[in-house]
């Protein structure tokens, strides 16, 4: 196995319509194909020999459109074994049903972590109304992935499709998170621009928390950051594609450009997210 790749998403769930956010961030990211049935995804992993976690994100309340089941992604990731690792999507907005979703998608889909996308999803990681999430991820022992900073999502569309970047930031929500939930493991989505610096900060100072380098084709990611992965933060980076927006191969390509040993390689590549998801 080449890689893991944190950060993968599925195709749309058969039968249901496009997300209004999908065309734009095609058009932003270029993308020219992507896999229509997640036999496709699996497939592509496979022919890459990378591991992918994969999920989707349900933004019902703040967006009203149907979000994939977990069942969805569950049978995506059974039908692969090994390929493919699953994360729950809950809209943190459906309150107690949110907590009992994470809940029977771990123990009862085999799912193992949570992915949150508080600009998407329209709240603040650290608002105290969502607590009881994380102490569900906490009892379960399972990873969250935040998504942190810009957003391409809404790109373009009339006031950004309604997104708030503000939910973005690292600080101070995600390390309120971290503070309040130390036996929480938090993955911060994306190098988090503009913030990065804050981002570094938190996970410098948060031994629960990683950052995905997902998102940014290697050459764009800032400076401080790849000098941070190369150094203090050797063993809290993870490579992440955001699959089907950047294809993972093409990524692999970009990051043996930038200036990072190669023993820091390999954990970024794989042993870190190993830990991280506890395979
Ligand atoms: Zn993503």
């Amino acid at each position: 196995m080449r890689a893991i790749d944190m950060h993968v998403h599925v195709p749309r769930q058969p039968g249901l319509p496009e997300m209004s956010i999908e065309p734009g961030l095609r058009r932003y990211f270029k993308v020219r194909s992507a896999p229509e049935r997640g036999a496709d995804l699996a497939a592509a992993y496979a022919g890459w020999d990378i591991v992918g976690v994969v999920f989707s994100v349900d933004a019902e309340t703040t967006t009203g459109e149907r979000p994939d089941t977990n069942d969805y992604v569950a049978g995506i990731v059974n039908d692969h074994p090994g390929r493919l690792v699953g994360f729950a999507t809950v809209d943190p907005w459906k309150m107690e049903e949110a907590v009992e979703e994470v809940e029977r998608a771990v123990t009862r889909l085999g799912l193992r972590g949570l992915k949150l996308h508080p600009v998407h999803q329209a709240f603040h990681p650290n608002d105290e109304r969502f607590y009881p999430l994380y102490r569900k991820c906490v009892d379960l022992g399972v990873p969250v992935l935040i998504h942190s900073g810009f957003a391409a999502a809404g790109l373009g569309m009339p006031g950004g499709g309604g997104l708030k970047l503000k939910y973005g930031a690292p600080i101070p929500g995600i390390d309120d998170v971290a503070a309040d939930f130390p036996g929480l493991t938090v993955v911060m989505a994306h190098p988090a621009w503009p913030w990065v610096e804050e981002q570094i900060a938190v996970a410098l100072h948060k031994p629960n928390v990683y950052i995905d380098l997902s998102g940014w084709a290697p050459r764009f990611i800032p400076d401080a950051l790849v000098r941070e992965t190369n150094t203090r933060l050797q063993d809290k980076v993870l490579f992440g594609s955001d699959f089907p927006y950047l294809t993972p191969d093409r990524w692999l390509k970009g990051f043996e450009d930038l200036p990072i040993d190669d023993e820091v390689r390999a954990k970024v590549l794989v042993d870190n997210a190993r830990r991280v998801l506890g395979l």
